[in-house]
């Protein structure tokens, strides 16, 4: 689960349009006018959806403040599946991603009611694996499954490889995701425990206490003791953030932040 997440509602408007609303001050998107053949502004507001915005290949984000640079493998015991609703998979603001940028092992599945992804099936009866499936442990109906973060320990010992199985979408997505797919049914649950408070600062969230896809993970690499990996994740969420943000300016960043010198020297070891 991610508490990104404002409502639907929310997420659904589209969180591009202020770096995309000044690009159309060129000449050529305006129409001229027959009579004096001067330009003149086109006749509707211009509806750019972030379409005109030059992004990197490789990061996606615009390319004034690409985030490529700063990327970093690390390694973790632990893997991560994100179960990815699809209404968040071509979000630019999803830090889902992220994740996958840094740990290599890290499986993307997308979520669909009707159709449970054929790879992830297999892996849910792969001995030896692990999955715990990260979600609050706030309604009684399923309180049998509850686990706490020791149980991450107690797998590894006995020679599997634990999964964190995180739902990537928003609140309503994610529960929904809980309740609709019943090959997660037979998972322990593991909530996420954390004082933390988000960094994010791309979407609103509705608490500071509701951290994004990315926060979720770096935590709970934290707790599971995969410290190093933990701190270049968030790092390299940090990053995101501002290069994002930065971008949204129209700005560049004229020097790397502390996160992003730490990842280069980090990349360069
Ligand atoms: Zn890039």
């Amino acid at each position: 689960m991610t508490s990104d997440t404002r409502d639907d509602a929310d997420t659904a408007t589209c969180t591009e349009a202020p770096l995309a609303d000044q690009h159309f001050s060129g000449d050529s998107l305006w129409e001229r006018d027959p009579a004096t053949g001067r330009p003149r502004p086109p006749r509707r507001p211009f509806k750019a959806r972030g379409s005109f915005v030059e992004r990197c290949e490789g990061c996606r984000l615009p390319t004034l403040n690409c985030l490529c640079p700063y990327r970093v493998s690390a390694h973790s015991q632990a893997r991560f599946w994100l179960l990815t609703h699809p209404l968040e998979h071509n979000k630019p603001t999803n830090t889902g991603r992220l994740i996958g940028d840094i740990l290599d092992t890290t499986e993307v599945f997308t979520w669909y009611r009707t159709a449970p992804d054929a790879t992830l099936l297999a892996h849910l009866e792969d001995a030896r694996f692990a999955p715990f499936i990260i979600f609050p442990d706030d309604q009684p109906d399923y309180a049998d499954r509850v686990v706490g973060i020791e149980a991450v320990d107690e797998v590894s010992n006995a020679g599997r490889i634990p999964v964190f199985i995180i739902l990537d979408g928003t609140w309503r997505q994610a529960r929904r995701m809980f309740r609709k797919s019943p090959y997660l049914d037979c998972l322990p649950v593991l909530p996420l425990h954390s004082e933390r408070l988000t960094r994010y600062h791309l979407r609103k969230p509705a608490s500071a206490a509701h951290l994004c896809t990315a926060e979720v993970a770096a935590e709970l690499l934290r707790q599971s003791g995969n410290t190093q990996a933990s701190a270049i994740l968030d790092d390299y969420f940090d990053a995101f953030n501002d290069s994002y943000a930065a971008s949204r300016r129209h700005h560049k960043l004229d020097a790397p932040t502390p996160a992003m010198r730490r990842l280069r020297e980090q990349g360069s070891e």
